[in-house]
């Protein structure tokens, strides 16, 4: 895509806009080994050579924003060095360096949100921020709501008291029970540690929402990116 020489410099990270104009006219900028000092030349950061005091400019990565359904049995972590299965294998088409926004498990499945944008990822992840998560939990035992409201007050893990949870039972019968959580830390596997501090043993775990975002249309394994309206919600 063609943009404004200056522009692209100043996305580069290097000087302002102002600065950037500056030093086009400044004489200090080649395209292509072509001195331009012209405001306004159109470049495409992508592909063409862009030296400032002849040193290459490098283009700026589109920032993109994937919601992903990890199925079980993948690894939220970029690169494994047992070779096993990562995210990434899942979205073989993107070429940008993405990264997952926070951690499942290896056998916890659900929504995963990645992306190459470090601001927002760490703005999701500050725990000032509170970012919510839901997850379902099929859990065995059949715990009565006294149990659940130790949950829902706050329980003693070995790190130290959880926040209060949301929970809601959903089902029960037949020695296992779903439940929904929602929480807003992101301590190694926690839902299932908060499980086990009643007694309980997580059976499968699903995270169903993040920041307000939900699986909807988005099938086990697929994932799509996130829209404006989606983008703008999260800033
Ligand atoms: N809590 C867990 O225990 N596991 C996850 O993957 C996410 C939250």
């Amino acid at each position: 895509m063609q943009e404004r020489l200056q522009k692209v410099i100043s996305q580069a990270g290097i000087a302002s806009r102002r600065a950037a104009e500056k030093m086009i006219q400044e004489g200090r900028v080649k395209v292509n080994g072509k001195l331009v000092t012209e405001l306004g030349v159109k470049v495409d950061p992508q592909a063409d050579d862009i030296r400032v005091d002849g040193r290459k400019i490098s283009a700026r990565q589109r920032q993109v924003y994937f919601l992903l359904n990890k199925p079980k049995g993948y690894i939220s972590t970029a690169k494994d060095e047992r070779g096993r299965s990562t995210v990434l294998d899942l979205l073989p088409e993107v070429k940008e360096r993405i990264y997952p926004v926070g951690r499942l498990d290896n056998n916890t499945e659900g929504l995963l949100i990645l992306t190459n944008d470090g601001a927002l990822m760490n703005g999701l992840l500050h725990p000032k921020y509170e970012v919510e998560k839901t997850y379902v939990a099929r859990i065995a035992g059949e715990p009565d709501e006294m149990t659940l409201d130790r949950l829902r007050q706050g329980i003693r893990l070995e790190d130290g008291m959880t926040a209060p949870a949301k929970v809601h039972l959903l089902a029960q019968g037949g020695g296992q029970s779903r439940v929904e959580i929602t929480i807003h830390e992101g301590r190694n596997r926690q839902v299932r540690r908060m499980f086990a501090a009643i007694g309980s043993d997580v059976k499968a775990l699903k995270r169903v929402k993040f920041a307000g975002l939900t699986l909807e249309g988005v099938g086990r394994g697929k994932h799509r990116e996130l829209t404006a309206k989606e983008l703008s919600a999260l800033f």
